[in-house]
């Protein structure tokens, strides 16, 4: 999914919503409209536990005036327990169960708290088969992002679906949890013939019924998660165009596009077969392709990868793209269940960076992933979402789309770009995740096995860990003779909550007179000194230059390493001393009480003989840190000043020396 409406902040009375680009600022309209859908709490997640649901076919006859749904719906399930006399399917108690068939006969059932309890007519045993056919009707309520909506555009009908991640059993009756694919689907939509109504996989028949409605039969062949079963009717136009896969062979691209977005849609999707081609060569052939890709517009205005039949609100680059990266990574590989939506979201925010460097180059990949780093800088607790019953929380564009996505980023800056792919194509068809569902422990296990090492390190602590890492980094060089130098380093990273700190292989660029050199080193220890041996004096030192980490460095001070105290205060004396015009004051504010991170009130003033502040340097909250500032007297007269370092309790004075 692709949300328009991403991360609100509520601060001081004032609202602002971010767009997926950050900047831009929706109305106030929208917003109310947003915040007005309903918060949902889950009580039947994760469906009945005890079948194993095979086939759905869903058969729905759907009226816009009035605004109603009538249909049945059949479900083939395998028992998947010892023994069982009920089971249970999720749908929502606003609609009404007119019967329940179990192998063609009538049955039993009760309808409560959103669940369909069955009777069956013995007791089931493990691996028997069951058919359930559920008739039902009503006007499907609209939950979550707008689970089943009944709308207009240019004075027209627009009727569309948008399960995830709950809705699903706001118009169907289902196993309400992605973890248990069917094998296949049918869906037939019975519409008025002034519309079409579109859905997943091949459209097998379209019957004229005669009575002014006529019935779109579809097929899905592949496996699919009941929230990307979809519909999407309208007065749609309908527009083809190929995805060729071989010399010989290609795929329809089949988009329906409302009549007055027309011109403005096609030339936005006729970028989808370039679009499936780069996919294609990165994670694998598109994982549809004996049915379709395409696209139907609908009332959102985000996006949604519903299978085979992404539903749009918007046509630009970044949204068919992340919707057709979904395919793989939401669709062919469905996330076992919401705590892990990163293995959906990230993946195609990701993806958004891929069409980028594929199309414009690696610097347009670069400045979208620093946008996608601004934006996961913000991510509050963990990528694993740990409260699933509040969508805000699965949907948090920080966390689950911008940081799952600069995962991947760090990943790929890991193990390099060749295993990176290697990774990425596996996975995309490892049999023990394709056209199913996978946890992120499945993507991990396939990473290290392409990789031939452990990442657990990784994982442990951008999945389940939380914030990124505040680098200080203090060198010196010594002189080795023959032109040899050793540079010293200390990394020094500020206390975190989980993990403490970070463990990454981390980059060091040496800047010397005769050219630079890139090291690598592996950064496990919170402070940590490195030693190396370089042909030539460095003269400057830059950290993580390529920005593979999500990182912030807090400073880089050339000083001698291990010589400041880390765990007190401390104002060192200026250098040069004397001075003219100018002078450089270090002082460092302890890394100790540091959980949580704490900033401290700092203040750094220069005195003339007579008490007369002359000059203020700092005034500010600072982090703990080494910190530089420089001094310049250019206005003032030779003489002796004092500096003063106040923080909290502490005041530290120096004396300096200006010689004009
Ligand atoms: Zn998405």
């Amino acid at each position: 999914m692709f949300k328009k409406l991403l991360v609100l902040v509520l601060a001081l009375s004032v609202m602002s919503v971010y767009s997926q680009d950050g900047a831009h600022l929706c109305s106030q309209s929208k917003i109310e409209r947003f915040l007005r859908l309903q918060k949902i709490s889950e009580i039947n997640y994760p469906g009945d536990s005890k079948i194993d649901v095979t086939y759905y076919k869903l058969d729905l006859k759907i009226t816009y005036a009035p605004n109603y749904l009538s249909g049945n719906v059949t479900v083939n399930a395998k028992v998947d327990s010892s023994s069982i006399n009920t089971v249970y399917l999720d749908l929502t108690t606003v609609l009404t169960v007119d019967s329940v068939l179990l192998f063609g006969s009538s049955t039993s059932f009760t309808h409560l708290d959103n669940k369909i309890t069955i009777a069956l007519d013995r007791n089931y045993s493990l691996g028997e088969a069951l058919s359930l056919q559920i008739f039902y009707q009503g006007v499907p309520p609209r939950t979550g992002f707008g689970s089943f909506t009944f709308d207009q555009h240019n004075g027209q009908p627009i009727i569309c679906s948008l399960s995830e991640p709950y809705g699903t059993k706001d118009w169907w009756p289902c196993k309400d949890t992605p973890a248990d694919k069917p094998d296949s689907a049918d869906i037939w939509i019975t519409v008025d013939t002034s519309l079409i109504p579109v859905s997943n996989g091949k459209l097998i028949e379209i019957v004229n019924n005669g009575d002014g409605t006529h019935t779109y039969k579809w097929k899905s062949s592949y496996p699919i998660a009941q929230y990307l079963i979809s519909l999407a009717i309208s007065n749609y136009v309908e527009y083809v165009n190929y995805y060729v896969h071989s010399p010989t062979d290609s795929m329809p691209i089949t988009n329906y596009i409302y009549p007055e977005s027309f011109t403005t849609a096609k030339p936005q999707v006729d970028k989808t077969p370039l679009m499936i081609s780069i996919f294609a060569e990165h994670y694998g052939e598109y994982p549809f392709l004996d049915e379709k890709y395409g696209h139907a517009q609908f009332s959102w205005s985000g996006g949604m990868e519903h299978q085979t039949i992404s539903s749009m609100g918007a046509w630009y680059d970044g949204i068919i793209a992340h919707e057709l990266a979904h395919m793989w990574y939401g669709d062919l590989i469905t996330c076992k269940d919401w705590h892990h939506i990163w293995l959906n979201e990230g993946f195609a925010t990701f993806s958004e960076s891929l069409y980028l460097e594929a199309t414009q180059g690696s610097t347009a990949y670069n400045n979208e992933i620093n946008k996608r780093m601004d934006n996961a800088k913000i991510a509050v607790g963990s990528i694993y979402v740990q409260d699933i019953t509040d969508f805000w929380e699965i949907f948090n564009y920080a966390r689950s789309y911008a940081k799952g996505a600069v995962v991947l980023h760090m990943l790929r800056g890991i193990v390099g770009d060749e295993t990176f792919y290697n990774i990425l194509r596996t996975y995309s068809y490892h049999p023990s995740v394709a056209y199913g569902v996978a946890i992120t422990e499945d993507f991990q296990a396939i990473a290290e096995s392409i990789y031939g090492s452990s990442l657990d390190y990784f994982f442990q602590e951008w999945i389940y860990g939380e914030n990124f890492p505040q680098y200080t980094i203090i060198w010196n060089k010594y002189d080795l003779g023959s032109n040899h130098w050793n540079l010293s380093l200390r990394i020094i990273q500020q206390v975190n909550t989980n993990p403490s700190f970070f463990t990454m292989p981390v980059q060091i660029k040496i800047n010397c007179a005769v050219g630079d050199t890139l090291v690598t080193l592996f950064n496990n220890v919170q402070s940590q000194n490195f030693d190396i041996t370089i042909e030539g004096e460095p003269l400057s030192i830059s950290f993580d230059p390529s920005n593979k980490i999500l990182d912030t460095v807090l400073a880089i001070v050339h000083g001698v390493v291990g010589d400041i105290n880390l765990n007190t205060f401390s104002l060192e004396q200026n250098y040069p001393n004397p001075f003219n015009p100018t002078t450089k004051i270090r002082y460092n504010i302890p890394f100790v009480e540091m959980v949580p991170l704490k900033f401290s009130k700092v203040t750094l003033n220069v005195y003339d003989i007579l008490g007369n502040e002359v000059a203020t340097l700092v005034n500010e909250e600072k982090l703990p840190g080494i910190y530089e500032v420089e001094f310049n007297a250019e206005r003032l007269g030779s003489g002796v000043y004092f500096y003063i370092l106040r923080a909290g309790n502490y005041t530290s004075t120096k004396k300096m020396v200006l010689i004009k």
